[in-house]
This record gives structure tokens, sequence and C-alpha cells, in this order.
């Protein structure tokens, strides 16, 4: 038995079953590759979801994890430490917004920020103010997997197996203005998107769409809530997804990238929110700790000292550019989106597109398919055009033996007939 079938049978009996892994161990990483335990190379163009910013074994993240992990790792939120206040400071800079609040992953973040809107609609109540206790999110949006967030997700087999579900959400066809209005009310105490939709199949919002949804919570004083998780902390070429459509929420979470491949979470809101919160009401033990915290403050000061943000842009436009050619040469690709290195390549068939991520694999080129039909590409921003084209070319390789194949088939069947 190699290692990783002893690894696999021992997953199988010990762990519950939630993932459909893919078969490889890794056990180490460098730049934008990973390395398994053969010593084959991956190109890694997924980066643990939309994790690991700056690849792997980037010095700065090994440096002040090495640091301050001999300083120290966790003290609680009982007492200070040197780090939530100064990665604070780094976050509201560079949002728009005032406060920040710690949490340890991206669904924690947005259980806070469901919270954060219903406590400050509790707040405005107690001062006279109509506002209700309603959500509106949207379809195809993705928050995350504890009871808050998947009752505002809207893919129906995330929530129907743990029902009943958080009450009080209705979903928004996406970027349908008129829906958007008619369902908005004083009943709503928040309006929940993603300017661009990850796990959905990055799906930007349309500009009209984030401008209503903005003006009717500012009409009522409900929340607008960005969740960020996937599409911030500089992945689109900016350091928030919205600052493309220069608007700004009330409330705001990032995760993923935050803290380089570490769990760290955030909540990030306006002043005014912020009245809604006393000492008591939401905490975390792990959230903000120290060593999460250093390496927040890393990976921001590597993504200006490296030029990250530009990179992200024009390595991300150029990918973008590359998949449209190619969608030129093959027609099952229907649809190019997403900014920066957030980007897809929507496919005409379910199974073709399952299967170019297995065929990437076997090539050793990570990628995922989600929402069935796209191809989804979340590479570390440190990507660079080379490794576009080995992407590119491997597609269109794959792309041509399935046109072939398929061909065949339509031949042979045709053959089997006549
Ligand atoms: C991944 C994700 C989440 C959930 O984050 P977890 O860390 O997996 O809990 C929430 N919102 C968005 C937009 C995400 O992409």
């Amino acid at each position: 038995m190699t290692k990783l079938e002893e690894i696999r049978a021992a997953e199988a009996r010990l762990l519950l079953s939630t993932y459909d892994r893919s078969p490889v161990l890794f056990v180490g990483g460098e730049g934008v590759h990973l390395i398994d335990e053969q010593g084959n190379r991956y190109l890694d163009l997924l980066s643990g979801i939309g994790v690991n910013a700056l690849g792997y074994n980037h010095p700065a993240i090994v440096d002040a994890i090495n640091r301050q992990s001999r300083a120290l790792i966790h003290t609680s939120n009982l007492y200070y430490h040197e780090g939530q206040a100064e990665l604070a400071l780094r976050l509201t800079e560079r949002t728009g917004l005032d406060r920040v609040f710690f949490a340890n992953s991206g669904a924690e973040a947005w259980e806070g920020a469901l919270k954060l809107a219903r406590a400050y609609a509790g707040l405005r109540r107690s001062e006279g103010k109509t506002v209700g206790t309603k959500f509106l999110a949207l379809e195809q949006g993705f928050h995350g997997r504890t009871f808050g967030a998947v009752s505002t997700t809207h893919k129906e087999k995330y929530r129907a197996p743990f029902a009943p579900v958080v009450p009080g959400v209705e979903f928004v066809r996406l970027n349908d203005t008129a829906d958007l209005r008619a369902r908005f009310s004083s009943e709503v105490c928040a309006i929940l998107v993603e300017a661009i939709q990850g796990e959905g199949g990055v799906r930007p919002l349309t500009q009209e769409f984030l401008a209503e949804a903005r003006a009717l919570a500012s009409s009522t004083g409900a929340l607008l809530i960005a969740d960020e998780i996937q599409a911030g902390m500089g992945r689109t070429g900016k350091w928030c997804a919205y600052q493309h459509y220069g608007i700004l929420p009330d409330v705001t979470t990032f995760a993923k990238p935050l803290a380089g491949g570490l769990p760290l979470g955030a909540v990030l809101c306006s002043e005014e929110v912020a009245r809604a919160i006393h000492p008591g009401m939401h905490g975390s033990t792990f959230g903000g700790g120290p060593l999460a915290c250093a390496v927040a403050i890393a990976v921001i000061g590597a993504i200006e000292k490296e030029g990250l943000l530009a990179n992200a842009t024009a390595v991300g436009g150029y990918f973008q550019e590359q998949l449209r050619a190619l969608g030129r040469r093959h027609a099952c690709i229907t649809e190019v989106r997403g900014k920066g290195l957030m980007v897809a390549a929507e496919l005409d068939s379910a199974e073709l597109a399952k299967r170019a991520a297995a065929e990437m694999f076997k090539r050793r080129i990570l990628i995922n398919c989600t929402s069935e039909t796209v191809l989804r590409f979340l590479p570390p921003y440190i990507l660079e055009r080379a490794h576009v084209d080995a992407a590119i070319s491997a597609l269109d390789e794959i792309f041509t033996e399935y046109a072939a194949a398929q061909a065949g088939a339509a031949s042979a069947g045709g053959q089997h007939h006549a």
C-alpha cells in the first residue's frame, strides 16, 4: 500500500465523509506550485480555495510565523496583544470602514455580520425607527456552512438536510433590480451581497443592481452587507470587490486570504453600526490571535511591497484575454467572467466541466469546477503570464481531444444507424 492509499483507507474509516478529495498527498509547496509525496509539482490555480494569496513558502509568512510563534501564539480576548489594533488599522484604511471584529473563518465572520445587522436593527427600533428583522440574500449566493450562513446561502442542497434553518431570509434573483425593489420593505434589516459571487460561479453584480441595493438600504436605515471573503483582500486587483463599483457597504467580511493560509476572519463596519455592540454581546476564544494577526499584517505588507494588486489586475486581465481567445477556437466556452485573479470560464456542458477539471489534474494543474458548468481559477496573487500560458495550452489540448472524441462517437453512431 502506498502512503496515499493508507491515508485514504484510514480517513474512510475515521472521518465524517464530508469531502470528495482528489487522490493526491501534498507534502510541500513553493511559489505557485504544490509538491506531492513523490516530488511531483502541481501548478496551483486554486490556492486552497482562494486562501494562499502569496503562494507557498513565502518568506514574509514563514518569518512572521517564526517570529510570532516564539513570542506568543494565543492569549484569548481577555487581554491585549500587539496585533489586533495594528491589523485593524490596516484593514480600516483599505476598506473605508471604521471598526473591526476578528473571527476564525469565513462563516464565523459572516455570522458576526448577521448578528450585527439584527443588533443594529434592534437599536434603531429602540430609538423609535421602523425596521424589521428580515434578510434579503441573493440567488446563487454562498456565505458558508454554519446555521446563519447556510440560511443565507441559496443552494437548497446546503440547507435542506439541516431544516429548519434560521428563519427570516428571502432570496432575490441575481441582478434583477425589479425583484430586489419588489422584495424590499421596512421589514428588511439587511441586504446581503457578494459584489462578485464566488461559489455561485464568479458572477459580478451589475453596477445598477449594487447601486439600487445601496440606495434601498439607505432609504430605511437597513444595512448593505458585502461578503468579501472570497473576492476581497486584493484578489480582484483592489482590496475590496465593491471598490470597483465605487459603492461603500455598511458592513463587510474578510477571511480566505486574510492571513495567507492561517485561519482568520474579520467583520468590518461603520462607526454608526458599531453603536449596536457592547461588551459581552459577541466574542470568540481564538479570534484575532497574535499569530494569525502577525501573519495577516505580513501578508498585507507583502501584497503592497511586491505590487501584487497591480499584478492581479495585469495577469488576471491576460488570463481572461487568453480564455476568450481559447473560446474563439472552442465553442464549448460560452462565457469568460471575472476580475483580477478571480476568473471563470463557463462551459456549455456540466459533463465537460467536470472532465476538464479532472484532465487538468492529470496534467498536474489544479482548478475546480463550481456551479456545475463553471471552471474557476483562484490562483495565488504572484501568478505570472507563463503560468497562464501553461493552463491555456492544457485546456486547449483537453477541449480538442474532447471535441475529437465527440465527433468520433457521433460518426460511429451515424455509421451504426446507416
Ligand atoms: C468560502 C466563503 C465563505 C465561508 O468561509 P469558510 O471559511 O469556509 O467558513 C463565506 N462567504 C464566501 C463568499 C466564501 O467564498
